[in-house]
């Protein structure tokens, strides 16, 4: 007899988790899976409940309601020492009085193993994270990165089937930082366990992470690829948080041949209308990103062509970011590898016009959500026909 095996359950789900302290909501019905060996980054704005829910997935905090599955088993009111997730802290919170090889030692000395066992685990972990010649040293005598090291292998020599990250390189200086988000990448790699990371940092979640979650007060906005999260956003919120979008408010006043016509304060501006475009008549908001306009025509059929000002420029080394100003007062950025007068011959004229494709304009529409957070009016914005 044939009899189909069930499909490998997700090494971590998070279901429905909420979380209130006393009348204050942090949490409102968080939905996550995580597959086997996935490099899952949490990103969202300060106070948006990322290290609650990463506490609570250690065991360190209690949810108020919801359900937590480590491959498939509800670990929900496991206390936190015997869960196998380990969190590594922000601050690294070693021991100051004991050494690289006490410190990484610790949680197996708690757990009453044989001393040689520790000394080859111990050695065998630091050897991994490049720590093998530092482990007489005491903590004071470290770099940032090897602290950052240190509290990384004491998580990992309990063997942990999740390891948990919050802000593990905000410590650090750019230079370092940069340096340690590839050698994170390449240890989750080599040892194939979820590793879920809570960052700020955009760039740090979408160089290392497999895919994002984009959490805004205490929901999930989104949650994808790093590649779909920056060039399709589905929320008015992802859309100004992630990247450096321009978002343009308008009305439908016509939807034919494939585009999406949005009269909007700077003119009428044209989206590809994808699979469920939006009707006429409905109010909607664009998104389109900095890099995605130009200064002269680039010869896409219908391409959209805005008339602005330039008003400010930013030099940032590899880019140029451009401020220019619309008839109407708003703001639109646009982001170019070099200044125009090399590239584009748009000179020092005091009014230029920006072209992009429709193709490279996301529409959001208004969706009217339960809670009353997300703008004024309760009302949130999400991606249509894309
Ligand atoms: P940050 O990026 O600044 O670390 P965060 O997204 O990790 O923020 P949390 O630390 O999860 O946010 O906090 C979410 C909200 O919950 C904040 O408003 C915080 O003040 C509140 N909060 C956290 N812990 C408690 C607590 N023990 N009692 C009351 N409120 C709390």
């Amino acid at each position: 007899m044939n009899i189909a095996s069930a499909p490998p359950p997700f090494d971590l789900e998070l279901r429905g988790i909420a979380k209130s302290f006393g009348d204050f909501v942090v949490l409102e019905q968080v939905d996550l899976s995580i597959d086997r060996g996935e490099f899952v980054a949490i990103m969202g704005p300060s106070g948006c409940g990322k290290t609650t829910l990463l506490r609570i997935v250690a065991g360190l905090e209690a949810m108020s309601s919801g359900q937590l599955l480590l491959r498939g088993q509800d670990i929900s009111a496991l206390p936190v020492h015997k869960r196998s997730t380990r969190l590594v802290w922000q601050n690294f919170a070693l021991f100051p009085h004991l050494n690289v090889r006490q410190n990484i030692a610790f949680g197996l000395t708690l757990k009453r193993h044989d001393r040689a066992e520790v000394k080859a685990k111990v050695e065998q972990i630091a050897e991994m994270v490049q720590l093998g010649p530092f482990l007489d040293r005491r903590i004071g005598q470290l770099s940032g990165g090897q602290k950052q090291r240190v509290a990384i292998a004491r998580a990992l020599v309990t063997e942990p089937e999740i390891l948990l990250l919050d802000e593990p390189l905000s410590a650090l200086d750019a230079h370092l930082r940069i340096r340690m988000q590839s050698e994170m990448k390449r240890l989750q790699q080599r040892l194939g366990i979820s590793f879920i990371y809570v960052t700020h940092n955009q760039s740090e979640a979408f160089s290392m992470a497999d895919r994002v979650v984009v959490m805004n007060k205490g929901r999930v906005e989104q949650i994808g690829p790093p590649e779909e999260i920056y060039t399709r956003p589905q929320t008015h919120f992802v859309a100004e948080f992630v990247g450096s979008n321009n978002i343009f408010d308008g009305r439908v006043v016509a939807v034919e041949r494939g585009l999406v016509a949005v009269e909007c304060p700077q003119g009428v501006i044209h989206a590809a209308a994808g699979e469920r475009p939006p009707g006429k008549g409905s109010t909607v908001s664009l998104v389109v990103q900095a890099d995605k306009l130009r200064s002269r025509p680039t010869g896409v059929a219908g391409e959209n062509g805005i008339r602005a000002v330039l008003s400010g420029r930013e030099f940032t080394g590899s880019q140029v970011i451009y401020h220019l100003e619309t008839p109407d007062g708003g703001e639109v950025k646009m982001v170019a590898q070099e200044p125009f007068s090399q590239t584009e011959g748009a000179g020092t004229s005091p009014e230029m016009l920006l072209y992009w494709s429709p193709a490279d304009t996301v529409i959001l529409r208004p969706n009217i959500v339960p809670g009353p957070e997300n703008v004024p009016g309760g009302r949130s914005f999400v991606a249509l026909g894309t």
